[in-house]
């Protein structure tokens, strides 16, 4: 599979189901630690991202185009913390990915610029049980992947296995970024919701890339 525009659809209508399969384990994750709105928001979000696509006559030309639909319209119907989280992942991604063909560094620089929005947009670092923890393993696993000469469809394999583990990596921490921050010590023990819906998203990524 070249990584065109029609593998950024394809990963984004992956992505909706994912998110919209998985809706009540996210609203349960986030009822645990947060207000339980992540999965109801971000499957809300996910469908108005394949409507507007589907309404789109041409098709999106480039991965930058299709990632610049995704970014605007996550940012109107997603609210919370997450909304705005990804719309500025996806916005930094669109203006990295606007070739007609992704290699292996493409892809990385793709992750890179998302993991960057959502440090600038959201001031946390690894550690403090966000999204960040799944994203920055997810790049690390990445680069390394590439460094070693996979191509992109094993970069993004590599992501995902980097996400899932940075995922897992937040269930035992003290969130002190975000609404679980609020709980301080009770937060440790629960997965973060953030996290979670990341690595359904970046797993979609690699499955429209096999
Ligand atoms: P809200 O907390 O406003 O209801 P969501 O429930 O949609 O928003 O999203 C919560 C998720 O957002 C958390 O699980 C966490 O991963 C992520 N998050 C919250 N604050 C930050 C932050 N400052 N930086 C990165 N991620 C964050
Ligand atoms: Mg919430
Ligand atoms: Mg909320």
């Amino acid at each position: 599979m070249t990584l065109d525009a029609a593998w950024a659809v394809d990963w984004t209508r992956r992505s909706a189901a994912s998110v919209a399969e998985h809706r009540d384990e996210l609203v349960e994750l986030d009822r645990q630690i947060g207000d339980g709105d992540h999965g109801e928001n971000l499957s809300r979000g996910f469908r108005a991202v394949v409507a507007k696509l589907d309404a789109l006559d041409p098709p999106p030309a480039t991965v930058g185009d299709v990632l610049r639909i995704v970014a605007t319209t996550l940012m109107s119907t997603v609210g919370g913390a997450a909304g705005p989280l990804y719309g500025t992942a996806y916005l930094r991604a669109s203006k990295s990915g606007t070739a007609t063909e992704l290699g292996p560094d493409g892809v990385v620089a793709l992750l890179e610029a998302a993991l960057d929005g959502i440090v600038t947009r959201g001031k946390a670092t690894v550690g403090e049980k966000t999204m960040v923890d799944a994203w920055t393993a997810a790049v690390a696993a990445a680069v390394d992947a590439a460094d070693h000469g996979a191509p992109p469809s094993q970069v993004l394999a590599a992501a995902a296995r980097g996400a899932q583990e940075g995922a897992r990596s937040t269930v035992p921490l003290v969130a002190t970024k975000g609404r679980a921050s609020y709980l301080g010590e009770r937060s440790a023990g629960h997965l973060d919701p953030g996290a979670r819906s990341s690595e359904l998203i970046l797993a979609a990524a690699a499955e429209a890339a096999a």
